[in-house]
């Protein structure tokens, strides 16, 4: 046995709900503990702790990430109705994932795990296409009015001195719909921080389309905001790397990566950017093979996987029946998380960790072991279902002898 990998900074560990708790354990167990002497700051943002301690345990980690730079987070539960009475909350508590990101002020990358066997529907895609979602503003913070009949509505902007900017929408003559929507330079310009960085980290092109030609003042914004942080700061790091930053319209760039090989980064408007990641991540495989980290323009860093917690799946576990639950976006979770603190504090052995676990689990699926939701979409033949807890066992005797 070799010795275990030493780390210097701790990583700030966020536990969380359900069936993905019950993987992060065995995660933990199996396939981190033996090798790496872990030393993490360890936040459970469980529900049950989360409502002891009025959800001060959210805000708590997201202050130890800003503080250490890297955190690992399991899925939580978002409180709803039902779960105020399945965990006798003292109130509905606001989404871990949204406090979180409301306080790195950050950006969602989410990237497909590209397997062989595991086909994505478009042929010529080779590589993955990262997605980078803008989280805040336009349609996700609107003011709606349905208009009964006729009338005039105008957009008004009242400045801190009164004074009063007005245009007209648009002269009704009968019923209709208006929506209002906005967005802040500072959240643009973070959004742009947090692409630009990203790109530079895994040396990828950078897209982004908006609308610029019908909207051109509201999305010409964005591109004005885009281009000039590039030009002041990212220019020469970009032709350093060999990397290239691109603007276009929406639509063709829709139409560009239907034909592209992959293996860029497609940022996107928060609209765009909801309804792209979707079809990309579909059109990869499943939501269960796909990476996910908040990035912050401070360069803080915060991975976790891109489902929920699966519930149907822990109250069969809670039954005692068995599950095949696919523990791969957690365990890259971890391992996103392993290789950033590697890098910073320049360990190698936690990188070269981090990719040899990676390797091992795409290679336990090439080699036809593998999660129900996976046996249901693979072109493999001769494939073992296993249960959750085989599938991260199979993982570590790949692990073993690579
Ligand atoms: P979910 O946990 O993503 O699961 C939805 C369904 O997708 C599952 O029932 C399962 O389908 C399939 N699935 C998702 N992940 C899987 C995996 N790793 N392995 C195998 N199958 C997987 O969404 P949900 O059930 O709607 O939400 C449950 C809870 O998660 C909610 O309380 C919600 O608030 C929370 N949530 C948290 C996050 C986060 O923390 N990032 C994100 C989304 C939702 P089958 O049942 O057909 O097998
Ligand atoms: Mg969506």
């Amino acid at each position: 046995m070799m010795a275990k990998i030493q780390m210097m900074t701790p990583l700030v560990e966020m536990d969380g709900d359900e069936m993905t708790r019950i993987l992060w354990k065995m995660i933990k167990d199996e396939l981190i503990l033996p090798y790496i002497d872990l030393k993490s700051e360890y936040y459970d943002l469980g529900l049950e702790h989360r409502n002891e301690t009025n959800d001060q345990v959210t805000v708590d980690s997201a202050e130890a990430t800003k503080k250490y730079g890297v955190a690992v987070k399991c899925a939580t539960i978002t409180p709803n109705a039902a779960r105020m009475t399945e965990y006798n909350l003292k109130e509905m508590w606001k989404s871990p994932n949204g406090t979180i990101r409301a306080m790195l002020d950050g950006t969602v990358f989410r990237a497909p795990i590209v397997v062989k066997g595991i086909e994505p529907c478009v042929r010529n895609w080779e590589k993955p296409i990262t997605l980078a979602r803008h989280a805040y503003g336009d349609v996700y913070k609107n003011t709606e009015i349905k208009v009964p009949g006729a009338g005039k509505a105008e957009l008004v902007f009242t400045a801190e001195d009164g004074t009063e900017t007005r245009e007209l929408i648009h002269n009704f003559t009968g019923a209709g719909i208006i929506q209002g929507i906005h967005n802040t330079d500072a959240s643009i310009s973070s959004f742009a921080h947090a692409c630009f960085q990203y790109a530079l980290d895994t040396k990828q092109d950078l897209w982004f389309a908006t609308k610029d030609t019908i909207s051109k003042k509201y999305d010409h914004n964005f591109k004005d905001i885009f281009q000039e942080i590039y030009d002041a700061e990212y220019d020469a790091q970009f032709k350093a790397a060999g990397i290239e930053y691109f603007y276009t319209l929406i639509d063709d760039a829709v139409a560009r990566v239907m034909k592209a090989k992959g293996g860029f980064i497609w940022a996107c408007k928060n609209y765009d950017g909801d309804v792209m990641s979707d079809m990309v991540s579909s059109a990869f495989g499943s939501l269960a093979m796909m990476t996910s980290v908040l990035v912050s323009p401070s360069g803080v860093y915060e991975y976790e996987a891109a489902h929920g917690t699966v519930q149907r799946h822990y109250y069969k576990h809670l039954k005692g029946e068995e599950t095949s639950t696919n523990s791969v976006a957690t365990i890259f979770a971890w391992t996103g998380a392993l290789r950033k603190r590697g890098e910073l504090d320049k360990i190698a052995e936690l990188v070269e960790f981090a990719d040899k676990l990676e390797k091992a689990t795409v290679k336990t699926i090439e080699d036809g072991k593998m999660t129900k939701d996976l046996a249901l979409i693979t072109s493999l033949k001769d494939v073992t279902v296993l249960n959750s807890e085989g599938f991260i066992k199979a993982i570590r005797e790949t692990l073993e002898i690579l």
